[in-house]
This record gives structure tokens, sequence and C-alpha cells, in this order.
């Protein structure tokens, strides 16, 4: 099953990228695997998945796939507590969700101890919707500045979450909006030229992130079939 969803995941963001001009090689998948067992994972790694998404510490830690399946990058895209940073950096590489100083200082504290390089996205939160996390569009630039001048860890580009629509459409200005902001911090020179990632787009509407700029789509559902929660 996971082989023949990524068949058509693949054939899609293909296509989507195509429609824009843009290379596809340039679009990675990040299986989103919370609620999903080892296996699972294991089993989309061996089909050539390179990225593995958690969005909870603990459930990381447990399901972390054996690096016996091939190799990957583990990415933390849920909400990241200050509290848990250390841990965070023990088993993460990339942190996606970034939105405070706080938070930033204890990750690169705990980078060096651990002696490792730890790459960050900004999570913006571009709606504005209260439940979600994330830095406000106005806020960011201070962010990103201070969290340019840590020395253990290295800002890769941007990630946000729009409002659920049933109309994938609907979520396009937002991710055209993250792409413009990324290409104006880079073009200011408050964030660094390689810091080109970005994190946008699920199950239901990454053809539109595709199209819009997005480097990393985050699936579940459609990679692994509907969560079933324990
Ligand atoms: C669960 C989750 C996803 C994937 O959601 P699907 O709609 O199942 O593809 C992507 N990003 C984040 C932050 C998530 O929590």
């Amino acid at each position: 099953m996971i082989k023949e969803n990524l068949d058509l995941l693949r054939m899609k963001i293909l296509a989507a990228a195509r429609r824009t001009g843009r290379d596809p090689n340039t679009v990675r998948i990040v299986a989103a695997a919370k609620s999903q067992s080892r296996d699972s994972a294991e089993e989309a790694i061996r089909e050539g998945v390179t990225l593995i998404g958690h969005n909870y510490v603990q459930e990381a830690v447990k399901e972390k796939p054996s690096i016996g399946c091939g190799p990957f990058e583990y990415h933390m895209i849920g909400h990241l507590q200050k509290n848990k940073a250390k841990k965070a950096v023990e088993i993460f590489d990339v942190i996606q969700t970034l939105d405070d100083w706080a938070t930033a200082e204890a990750l690169d504290r705990a980078a060096y101890e651990v002696g490792k390089s730890l790459g960050v996205m900004i999570q913006v939160n571009l709606s504005g919707e209260p439940q979600k996390s994330g830095i406000s569009r106005n806020e960011a630039n201070a962010l990103i500045q201070k969290t340019e001048s840590l020395n253990n860890i290295r800002l890769l580009g941007l990630m946000t979450m729009p409002p659920f629509f049933d109309d994938p459409d609907a979520a396009r200005p937002f991710f055209r909006e993250l792409r413009q902001m990324r290409d104006e911090l880079i073009a200011a020179g408050v964030m660094e030229r390689s810091a080109t990632e970005l994190s946008m787009g699920m199950t239901g509407d990454f053809e539109c992130a595709v199209e819009e700029g997005a480097t990393l789509v985050r699936i579940g559902t459609a990679l692994f079939g509907v969560r079933i929660y324990a």
C-alpha cells in the first residue's frame, strides 16, 4: 500500500512541479508519521522516503525507525516545548517548528552539549488563528535575525500551516505569502541565501503548495492511510 501511495504522490508532485516550470527534484516528501507504527515509517524509508516527521517528542523517541532501513533525516513537525529541547536535539536532525527565542536558545545550548549541528525552520502563523503555533509575520524578522547569530543551529527556511479549508485552492494565498516572505528575507539579507526551504502542504493541499514553491511537503494520510488513534 505504501509503495502504491508513494508512486501516486510522486506522480502528482511531478505534475504540479511541471505545471509551474519547477524542477520536481526540489520537492521532498516528509512522511508525517504520527500515530503510525514504526514498521510503516520503516517501509516508507525502504521505498525511498528520506525524511520522517513526528509531532511529539515522546512518540518520536519510541517510534524512531532503525537506521538499518536506509538513510533518513528525522524532523520535528509538531509544537516543541522548551523543556523538551534537550531530548528533541538528541533525537531529531531538524526542528521545523521553532517560533520563540527562549526555545531557540535552549536548542542552541543543547546542540552544543550534544555536539551536533541542528537544522531549524521558523514556523510562521500567517492566518493569525490563535490556536495555531507559529510566530507572526511581523515578529519573525527579529527571531530570524537572532537565530542566525546562534552557532550550533542552522536556519534552513520557513514552515507554515494554513487554516483548514475544504477547497485546497483557498490555502494558496498562504503558500504564496510564505514564499514571498522567504524571498524578501533573503533579498534583505535577514536570512542566509541558503535558507531556501519552504515546508508547506499536507495531504489535502500539497499540489497547490508545490505550485507555490514548497520544497518540503508533509504527508501523512495520503502515504499511510487514515490515522487510527489507539
Ligand atoms: C499530521 C500532520 C501533517 C500531515 O497531515 P495529513 O493531512 O495526514 O497529510 C502535516 N503537518 C503537520 C504539522 C501534521 O501535524
